[in-house]
C-alpha cells in the first residue's frame, strides 16, 4: 500500500508539471484529490490493515494528499502570473499614438450674433431686459397700442393658447413691462433679445419661431437724430465702417413716425446687383419714435418724455453678415453648416 500510495504521489506530481492552463489544474485535482479519486479509494481499503499499519498508511496518504494539493497550488499562482504578464504585454498602451479627438462645442452662430449685438449696444449704454416668451395679450398687443381689432394685428398672427395668453409675437412686450415696472418713471435705455413666435409657413426666409432684439430709449429730448445716430453705430460696427445707412418712411402702430432702415449694399457699393436686388440699399430692421400713446400706457408722460424704439431680427443680420442663404439652417442643427462658424 505504501508503494501504491507513493506511486500514486508521483503519478501526479508529473501530471501537475505537465498542466499547461488552469482547466489541465482542475482536471488533475478532480482526478487524484477528488471523492472518487484513487486517494480516497486507498483510504477505503485501511479497514483490512492491521492495528500498527492503519496510522502509517494514515499519515503517509495525508502527507501525499498535501504534497498534491500544494503541488496544484504552486503551478496554479505560476500559471496565473504567467496569463497576467501575457494579457498585459497584449495590452500595451503605445502613447506615441495620436489621440482620438474630442470634439468640442461652440456657441450657435445665433447665439453669438445676439451677444454681439448685445455688447454693441451695452458698449452705447443699453441695459438687457428679457421677458417671457408667453406673454398676455395685453403686453403683446394692447399696451403697444395694438387694441383688439386693430388690422395691423394681422401682420403678426400667432399661436393662441387662450383668448388673453399668446407665444409672444415680438420682443417689444418687454419694453411695456420695463417702463411699467419703474415706479420713479426715470429715463429707460434697454435692449431685449429672445424668441419670438409667428404662424407662418417654414421657407427659405420664414419661420414660425425666430429672434428678435428690441431696442428702447426713453428720456427727456430724444429725436429722430439720436434714433439715427445710434443705428448708424450699429451698421457700422456690425457690418463695416464703410456702410451707409437710410431711414425709409414705415409704418408700425406703436411708433409715430416710423421707419424701416437700410444699409448700402456691401456687393456694389449703392450700384445695384443681385443681392440688393438692384436697389443698392439691404433693408435691415425697423424703428421709430415711440408713440405717445405707448408712453402714456406705460405712465410716461409724453409732454415730458419721448423715445425711439428699433427691432430687428438676428436671423436675418447673421444671413447678411455670413452670406447664409436659408433661414431653417439656423434650426436644422446640423453640425456642418453650425461648425463653420465657431470662430465667428
Ligand atoms: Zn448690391
Amino acid at each position: 500500500m505504501k508503494e501504491q500510495l507513493q506511486e500514486l504521489e508521483n503519478e501526479a506530481l508529473q501530471k501537475v508539471e505537465e498542466a499547461s492552463s488552469l482547466k489541465d489544474l482542475q482536471n488533475v485535482r478532480v482526478a487524484y484529490l477528488g471523492k472518487k479519486g484513487p486517494i480516497t479509494e486507498v483510504l477505503r481499503g485501511m479497514g483490512k490493515l492491521s492495528k500498527e499499519e492503519r496510522p502509517v498508511i494514515g499519515e503517509l496518504a495525508n502527507k501525499v494528499r498535501g504534497n498534491i494539493a500544494e503541488a496544484i497550488d504552486n503551478k496554479k499562482a505560476n500559471i496565473e502570473a504567467a496569463e497576467l504578464e501575457k494579457q498585459l504585454a497584449e495590452e500595451t498602451i503605445d502613447v506615441t499614438l495620436p489621440g482620438r479627438p474630442v470634439p468640442t462645442g461652440g456657441p450657435h452662430l445665433l447665439t453669438s450674433i445676439v451677444e454681439e449685438i448685445e455688447d454693441l449696444f451695452i458698449g452705447m449704454g443699453f441695459e438687457v431686459r428679457e421677458g417671457p416668451e408667453v406673454e398676455t395679450d395685453y403686453y403683446n398687443f394692447e399696451a403697444l397700442n395694438l387694441p383688439k381689432g386693430h388690422p395691423a394685428r394681422d401682420m403678426q398672427d400667432s399661436f393662441y393658447i387662450t383668448e388673453e395668453i399668446l407665444l409672444r409675437t415680438h420682443t417689444s412686450p418687454a419694453q411695456a413691462r420695463t417702463m411699467n415696472a419703474i415706479e420713479d418713471k426715470r429715463p429707460v435705455k434697454m435692449i431685449s433679445p429672445g424668441k419670438v413666435y409667428r404662424r407662418d409657413t417654414d421657407d427659405a426666409t420664414h419661420s414660425h419661431q425666430f429672434t428678435q432684439i428690441e431696442g428702447l430709449y426713453v428720456d427727456k429730448n430724444v429725436r429722430m437724430s439720436d434714433l439715427k445716430g445710434v443705428l448708424d453705430r450699429f451698421a457700422k460696427q456690425m457690418f463695416g465702417e464703410d456702410r451707409e445707412i437710410r431711414l425709409r418712411p414705415s409704418f408700425f402702430p406703436f411708433t409715430e413716425p416710423s421707419v424701416e432702415m437700410d444699409i448700402s449694399c456691401k456687393v456694389c457699393h449703392g450700384e445695384g446687383c443681385s443681392v440688393c436686388k438692384k436697389t443698392g440699399w439691404i433693408e435691415i430692421l425697423g424703428a421709430g419714435m415711440v408713440h405717445p400713446r405707448v408712453l402714456e400706457m406705460a405712465g410716461y408722460d409724453p409732454k415730458v418724455y419721448s423715445g425711439f424704439a428699433f427691432g430687428m431680427g438676428p436671423e436675418r443680420i447673421a444671413m447678411l453678415k455670413f452670406g447664409v442663404d436659408d433661414i431653417r439652417h439656423f434650426y436644422t442643427n446640423d453640425i456642418r453648416f453650425l461648425k463653420q462658424y465657431h470662430q465667428a
